[in-house]
């Protein structure tokens, strides 16, 4: 099962994994968007990682962590990835409410609840060309996924190769919420920004959980 050092451990390899990619994710943004989205990803990443670092985890439960960090990203973040993401770990900060520790199932909860947190927040549906076209996907993938009898690890690889396909299907639609959407069909042949993070940012969990 997964502890608070094992999620902490989890932001921490987030973090990293963004600050790697933070220079291709403002590239794509900078083709349908306003071309900061590396930096407000790493920005957000990078306080969660200090605002964890200084928890005394033995003394911290799950739901606390997740709502220090959701805490963290929604004050550090001005762009739009900012509510999306402190959403996202405020709802499964209370998916997971009065546990100490993660068994897988509720690890998946906690997955399924941040992208449902992401939709709600948003209100963006399948096909309009957001993070919620990988992460919705991703959610499904992982709970179908579990339901058969995989393991965590197991269902978080589904949910990677679900954010993958998701992100790179999000280049045939026109963006119908956020910033990009002004382009209208311009938007067309371009990966979203937030759906190409989101892949990043499952990869990292799904590395950092295997
Ligand atoms: P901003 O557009 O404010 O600069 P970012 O660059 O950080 O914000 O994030 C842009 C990403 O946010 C988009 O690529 C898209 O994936 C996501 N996004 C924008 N609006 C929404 C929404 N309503 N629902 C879900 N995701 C959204
Ligand atoms: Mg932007
Ligand atoms: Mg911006």
């Amino acid at each position: 099962s997964i502890d608070t050092a094992g999620l902490k451990t989890m932001f921490d390899a987030i973090a990293v994994a963004i600050e790697v990619d933070k220079d291709r994710l403002c590239q794509l943004d900078g083709v349908i968007g306003d071309a900061d989205h590396g930096i407000a990803m790493a920005l957000g990443f990078g306080a969660v990682r200090d605002a964890l670092a200084p928890l005394d985890l033995s003394a911290t439960e799950p739901t606390a962590l997740l709502n220090t960090a959701a805490k963290s990203f929604l004050n550090a973040v001005g762009a739009s990835s900012g509510p999306l993401y402190a959403t996202a770990f405020m709802r499964g900060a209370a998916a997971v409410k009065g546990r100490a520790t993660l068994a897988g199932a509720d690890f998946i909860a906690l997955f399924q609840a941040m992208a449902q947190g992401i939709q709600d927040r948003g209100k963006a549906e399948i096909g309009e060309k957001t993070m919620v076209d990988a992460w919705l996907p991703a959610a499904q993938a992982a709970t179908a996924a579990h339901a058969a009898g995989k393991t965590l690890s197991e269902s978080l690889a589904a949910a990677l190769e679900a954010a993958e396909r998701g992100a790179e299907a999000t280049k045939d639609m026109i963006a119908a919420k956020g910033r990009s959407s002004r382009l209208g069909e311009r938007s067309l042949g371009h990966v979203d920004p937030g759906a190409a993070s989101a892949v990043t940012v499952i990869g990292a969990m799904r590395k950092s959980l295997a």
